[in-house]
């Protein structure tokens, strides 16, 4: 294999993290499920307590080679990352990466677009103990600069935006952010490593809901973050003081999704954009706000760092209200009404920004419905949306 000719994605995902002394001889590691290890000796059990338990068998709350092999293959994922670490759901991943960060007295960052769990862990459980936080307009790029006080210790982000897809200058702000000593925090759930390779862009701690494209098949709850060199050990420190473990069965389904994550987001992707592009020509649309059309807000951004786009984005009605917008999605036929996406089956939710901002004030000419775009054949899912818009146009009148 010549060395300057870089591992395509779709190889990586396939390869990574099937070390074999994990997989034995076959192809994938096997669910090792356990809570006790045994030990031939009382001199073997001290001799491995004092070692660095880091891919070591200990107890299980430490995990077995099922769950170090999908962390293994997410580190892989993000070139210049130190080590992977899995939780229980993409919530607890980001609890985790904050408590590693964060103490009393510190001051935290949020993107006002952020997964309004995030917003919730801020204005909640971390101000109880003593954590500030300001919201900030997730265009804000090196204007970042201004916000920073005394005690600002973290900068979280999340590009693209929940709900809305703001694409952030996730550079621009790591460079702000290293100048003065702050973390930063990217929930990269969306974008995967695969369309933005965080660690490689400076973030110190690369968040993903792995309930989502990771795992692919909406049946399973599985959190990861990645930390660059500096931040692991804390984050793993933090991670067991919290008795933070996913389970070995859901990281091996984790794994088996991560075999054909690759193939997956490129038929998302296609898919997405086929009816993003579709949409935009509706008279019923007033506007699409998918990052890879110019129409939304940091696409210029989203063209220079990402490597292409995914299967999640909104469109705004033109006018209508409430009921006008659910006799849309309430007419779909192949998407279903859910929480989540990531899954290989189509999804549409009313959005409704409004609730969860508080920097910046959502502006748009109707209601959003967000649209999860499966692996279903996309002009079946055109013929679905065009019937919904018709329903919508006979209610809005
Ligand atoms: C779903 C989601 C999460 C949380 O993941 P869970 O596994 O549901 O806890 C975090 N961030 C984003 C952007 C998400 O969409």
């Amino acid at each position: 294999m010549s060395k300057d000719r870089p591992i395509a994605d779709a190889t990586r995902v396939v390869a990574a993290g099937r070390r074999a002394e994990w997989t034995q001889g076959i192809v994938s590691p096997p669910v090792w499920r356990a809570s006790t290890h045994l030990y031939g000796s009382i001199a073997e059990l001290r001799a491995n307590g004092a070692r660095d338990t880091h891919h070591r068998l200990f107890y299980g709350r430490r995990g077995s080679p099922t769950q170090w092999s999908l962390a293994d293959a997410l580190t892989e994922l993000e070139p210049g990352a130190e080590a992977t670490f899995l939780y229980p759901s993409g919530v607890a991943a980001i609890a985790a990466a904050l408590l590693s960060v964060l103490s009393p007295g510190d001051e935290l960052l949020v993107p006002d677009a952020a997964y309004d769990p995030t917003r919730s862990m801020a204005t909640g459980l971390l101000k109880r103990f003593g954590i500030g936080h300001r919201f900030y307009d997730p265009l804000i790029g090196a204007g970042i600069a201004d916000l920073i006080g005394p005690d600002t210790r973290a900068i979280f982000m999340e590009s693209p935006g929940s709900l809305t897809f703001e694409v952030q200058d996730v550079p621009a702000i790591v460079a702000v952010a290293k100048a003065r000593g702050i973390t930063t925090l990217l929930d990269n759930t969306w974008a995967t490593p695969l369309r933005f390779r965080a660690i490689e862009k400076g973030v110190d701690l690369a968040i993903l809901a792995g309930t989502k494209y990771v795992v692919g098949h909406s049946d399973v709850m599985l959190g990861s973050v990645t930390a660059a060199p500096s931040h692991w050990r804390r984050l793993r420190e933090t991670s067991f003081q919290l008795g933070q473990v996913s389970s070995p069965d859901d990281a091996w389904l984790g794994s088996r999704g991560l075999r054909t994550m690759a193939v997956r987001l490129n038929q998302h992707e296609q898919s997405a954009l086929k009816i993003a592009r579709w949409l935009e020509t509706r008279p019923e649309v007033a506007r699409v706000l998918h990052p890879a059309l110019p129409s939304c807000p940091g696409h210029d951004v989203f063209m220079r760092d990402f490597t292409g786009s995914t299967g999640l984005f909104s469109f705004v009605l033109n006018g209508g209200d409430e009921a006008a917008r659910a006799a849309l999605i309430d007419a779909l036929a192949h998407f279903g009404i859910g929480y989540s996406w990531g899954g290989f089956e189509s999804l549409a939710i009313p959005a409704d920004p409004e609730r969860h901002r508080s920097a910046t004030t959502p502006d748009f000419a109707g209601p959003l419905v967000r649209l999860q775009i499966g692996l279903e054949d996309p002009d079946d899912l055109i013929a679905d949306l065009a019937n919904g818009l018709q329903r919508f146009s006979d209610v809005r009148g």
